[in-house]
């Protein structure tokens, strides 16, 4: 296989065939029918997502990997989307089903993938992904971490989260500098929260930008009521409250009067 990388499109192609078949074995095919793999590049992975039962769809950015993709997987036939991930609105493609997301895509663009499958959770059960490792373990990470953050609760809140395997440099062509992890999110059989969801995104979001700092403190431009403010989980730090906490704390902040 010929490789010329482009840099900017984040690409690191997997030459490990094991590691793509396990990439493709996380995930069940439980309740679902589609799977769409994010950034396919020359098919490593899709082809072990074409012997599983359900139907697999790809996005992929780059025309030359498109080209290549058309010429070498006729089974995939038309269901090769060429478009960038981040834009697309999903239910063009898949209407109100539910799709399963997979891939090893750009490092650069993970977290805004992430945050993208979050907002479109109600159609999204399964998420298998390879990540840069500090950003998958930071997705993982509970509470009481120092890499626990707005990422981990917010993933957290909607999926159960698993860290599956680390995966060194010298399985990519070319080599990334970093070693990478591969997660994968099951959706809670309740991903609605109890709470009002803007008002949960702010809150983790504030207390987490002075992550140092007492709630009492990082929450301040809040304003909460001086009687809310007395109440002891606002001596605590964001990386001591569990996901539930925040969800508490939100619904304590949501029925403050000021
Ligand atoms: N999954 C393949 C390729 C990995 S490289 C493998 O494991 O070998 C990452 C791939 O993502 C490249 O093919 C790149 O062109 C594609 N890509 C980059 N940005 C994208 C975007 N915004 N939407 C869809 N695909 C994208």
């Amino acid at each position: 296989m010929s490789v010329r990388a482009k840099k900017h499109l984040g690409q690191h192609f997997l030459k490990d065939e094991l590691i793509a078949q396990q990439i493709a074995d996380s995930l069940t095919g439980n309740a679902y029918k589609n799977v769409l793999e994010i950034g396919p590049g020359m098919g490593v992975l899709t082809k072990y997502l074409l012997k599983k039962p359900f139907t697999t769809h790809v996005i992929e950015i780059d025309t030359e990997s498109v080209e290549y993709l058309q010429a070498h997987y006729l089974n995939l036939a038309n269901r090769i989307i060429e478009k960038d991930f981040l834009k697309v609105d999903l239910k063009e493609f898949f209407r109100d089903e539910q799709v399963a997301i997979i891939g090893n895509f750009p490092y650069n663009i993970s977290t805004q993938i992430v945050f993208k499958t979050l907002e479109n959770r109600d159609q999204i059960p399964e998420f298998a992904g390879m990540f840069q490792k500090e950003v998958a373990k930071r997705i993982a990470e509970t509470a009481g971490s120092k890499v626990y953050g707005i990422l981990s609760v917010l993933t957290q809140a909607f999926y159960d989260v698993e860290y599956l395997f680390t995966v060194p440099p010298t399985v990519f062509n070319p080599p990334p500098k970093v070693d990478s992890g591969v997660i994968k999110l099951t959706r809670k059989e309740n991903y609605e929260l109890p709470v009002d969801e803007k008002l949960f995104f702010r809150v983790v979001k504030t207390a987490f930008q002075q992550r140092r700092k007492t709630l009492r403190n990082s929450l301040k431009t809040m304003n909460l009521s001086d009687s809310l403010r007395e109440d002891p989980i606002f001596n605590q730090r964001p990386e001591q409250l569990s996901v539930q906490e925040f969800i508490n704390l939100t619904s304590k902040i949501e029925k403050d009067a000021v």
